[in-house]
C-alpha cells in the first residue's frame, strides 16, 4: 500500500470499534478492580503484587490476541529491583522502527469520588468507564495492538513496531532508562513515536500534542520553635512558621496573579507555539476552563483564552499539593506551631532543564531566611519537558486524515500541561523521529482526580487513528 486514501476506513473503524466491545472494554474493567499504585504511592507494591497482577492481565491478553499475528513476540521483561515493563514486539513489512509507548502503573485514589463510583470500582455508564487508570494510561496497550490488527486487517502495511508499557510513570518514569539501556538493541532507532498517555482537548476531533511541561519540586519545610507554645504567650515575639513560609514563597510566585516572577523559571515561547494557542482557543472556546469543576461563583485565572492555553503549557506554575506540620481541623488548638512544611509541584515551561531549576528552586527558596527560621528544601523531582521537532509533511497529512476518517472533524494541535518524563527522554535520544502523542484524556476525563473516566468512543478513535498513521508512515 502506498496510499493511506486506499485504505477502508469505515471497516477499519468497525474493526476496532468491534475488538474494544468484545475484548478491550471488558479487560479494562478487570484492570480496574486491581489497586496497582505507581511505587512513588506504594512502595511496597513488589510484596503487595497488584502490580504483577495488573502486567499478568495485561501480557495475557496481548499473547491471546496476538497468537495469530505473524512474528510478534509478547515479554515481561524484569530488572532486579525494578518496576516491570511489558515489551512486544511486531515485525513489519520494513525494519524501519516505530515505538509505541503508554504505561499501567495508577495514580493514588484521591477523595471525592461521587456515590457509586470509586478508584477501584469499574462503573460504564453513557459511553465511559469510570475508575482510576483506564483512560491513564491502561487503554494505551490495547489501543496499540489493536491499531496494529486492524491495519493488518485492511492489508496495509506498516513498519516494525515495538510496544513499550512501563510500570513506574507516575513516579517519575524513574526505572524506564535503565530498561532503554537494557533494551536498546531490540528497540532500535523508531523514526516514530507513538506515545497514548496525553490529553484532548474535547472529544470531538484527533489532538496531537506539541509540547509537554516539565516539573521539579520536593518539601519545603520551615522550622521556629523546638516545640509548640501557647500562641497567647508566644504570638507577637515568635514569627509564625506559616507567615515565613507565605514569605519565602512569594520569592518565587505572584500571589496576587500566580506569577512564578524569577527569569530563571521562564522561557520563550516560539510564536508557533502561540499561533497553534490561537486555533486551540477558537476550537475550544469556554471549555478551556469550563472544563474543570470551578464552584459556582469563581473563575479562572485570566478571561483571555490564549493566555489561559499559554498559562496552562508553556509558562511555569507552582501547586501546594501536601502540607505537614498543620493539624487537622478537629485538633488545631490555640498554638504557635513549631513549624510548616508543604509539598511543592513547580511546573516548568517545555524548553527549560528541570536539574537546573531544581537547584536554582532550592537556592532560591533556602537563601537569607527570615528571621534565621531553619529554611530547609528536600528537592525530590525533576523531569524536563518536551517541545516536539517540527511536523514532517507527511506526518501533517496523516494526522488530519485520520481525524477526518474516525471523528469525521480535522485535527487540531496543542501544548498539554502535564509531564510524560519519557517524552523528554527519547527527544533527546532521538531527535530524528517524528511524534505522535495523544490520548484520551479529554474535558471532565479527570486523571489524577476523582471520577476518572475513559471515553470510550474516543478510545476507539484514537486506535484507529493510529492505524492510519502506521499505514502513512509506513508509505511516506
Ligand atoms: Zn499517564
Amino acid at each position: 500500500m502506498t496510499d493511506i486514501t486506499a485504505l477502508n476506513t469505515a471497516d477499519l473503524n468497525s474493526f476496532v470499534s468491534r475488538r474494544w466491545d468484545e475484548a478491550i472494554t471488558p479487560t479494562l474493567v478487570d484492570y480496574i478492580r486491581i489497586p496497582n499504585k505507581s511505587p512513588a504511592f506504594d512502595p511496597q507494591w513488589a510484596e503487595h503484587g497488584y502490580m504483577d497482577a495488573a502486567v499478568d492481565l495485561l501480557a495475557n491478553w496481548a499473547r491471546t490476541a496476538l497468537e495469530q499475528t505473524k512474528d510478534a513476540t509478547v515479554e515481561v521483561v524484569r530488572l532486579e529491583g525494578r518496576t516491570p515493563v511489558i515489551l512486544i514486539e511486531i515485525a513489519g513489512a520494513s525494519d524501519d522502527t516505530v515505538l509505541l509507548y503508554g504505561h499501567l502503573d495508577k495514580q493514588p485514589e484521591m477523595t471525592g469520588w461521587s456515590d457509586g463510583l470509586g478508584p477501584w470500582i469499574p462503573v460504564l455508564k453513557d459511553g465511559k468507564l469510570y475508575g482510576r487508570g483506564g483512560a491513564d494510561d491502561g487503554y494505551a496497550m490495547f489501543g496499540a495492538i489493536t491499531a496494529i490488527q486492524a491495519l493488518q486487517a485492511q492489508g496495509g502495511q506498516h513498519a516494525r513496531c515495538v510496544i513499550l508499557i512501563e510500570a513506574c510513570e507516575e513516579s517519575g518514569s524513574y526505572d524506564l532508562p535503565f530498561y532503554v539501556r537494557h533494551l536498546a538493541e531490540r528497540i532500535g532507532q523508531p523514526s516514530l513515536v507513538v506515545c497514548l498517555d496525553s490529553g484532548c482537548g474535547n472529544y470531538d476531533q484527533l489532538w496531537l500534542t506539541t509540547s509537554l511541561r516539565g516539573m521539579t519540586g520536593g518539601v519545603l519545610d520551615v522550622m521556629i520553635l523546638e516545640e509548640g507554645v501557647h500562641s497567647g504567650d508566644a504570638s507577637g515575639v515568635v514569627p509564625s512558621s506559616f507567615r515565613i513560609l507565605r514569605q519565602i514563597l512569594s520569592r518565587l510566585e505572584d500571589e496576587t496573579t500566580g506569577t512564578i516572577t524569577p527569569a530563571a523559571f521562564n522561557a520563550s515561547i516560539p510564536q508557533e507555539r502561540i499561533d497553534q494557542a490561537r486555533r486551540a482557543a477558537q476550537s475550544l472556546g469556554d471549555e478551556v476552563f469550563a472544563k474543570f469543576p470551578f464552584v459556582e461563583g469563581a473563575r479562572p485565572v485570566a478571561t483571555d483564552l490564549v493566555e489561559l492555553i499559554l498559562n496552562r503549557t508553556w509558562r511555569p506554575q507552582l501547586a501546594v499539593t501536601g502540607v505537614d506540620g498543620i493539624p487537622g481541623l478537629e485538633s488545631a488548638g490555640n498554638v504557635l506551631r513549631p513549624h510548616t512544611a508543604v509539598k511543592l509541584s513547580l511546573r516548568l515551561p517545555p524548553t527549560a532543564d528541570a536539574v537546573k531549576a531544581g537547584a536554582d528552586l532550592k537556592a532560591l527558596l533556602e537563601r537569607d531566611p527570615p528571621y534565621g527560621a531553619k529554611v530547609c528544601f528536600t528537592l525530590e523531582k525533576a523531569g524536563s519537558g518536551w517541545n516536539a521537532p517540527a511536523i514532517a509533511p507527511w506526518l501533517a497529512t496523516a494526522i488530519d486524515a485520520a481525524s477526518h476518517a474516525t471523528f469525521g472533524q480535522p485535527a487540531a494541535l496543542m501544548g498539554e500541561g502535564g509531564s510524560i518524563p519519557f517524552m523528554g527522554m527519547l527527544g533527546e535520544t532521538f531527535p530524528d523521529a517524528q511524534f505522535v502523542i495523544t490520548g484520551v484524556l479529554g474535558p471532565h476525563s479527570n486523571a489524577h482526580g476523582p471520577n476518572e473516566f475513559l471515553h470510550l468512543q474516543t478510545g476507539k478513535n484514537v486506535t484507529a487513528s493510529v492505524a492510519i498513521v502506521l499505514a502513512a508512515h509506513f508509505a511516506r
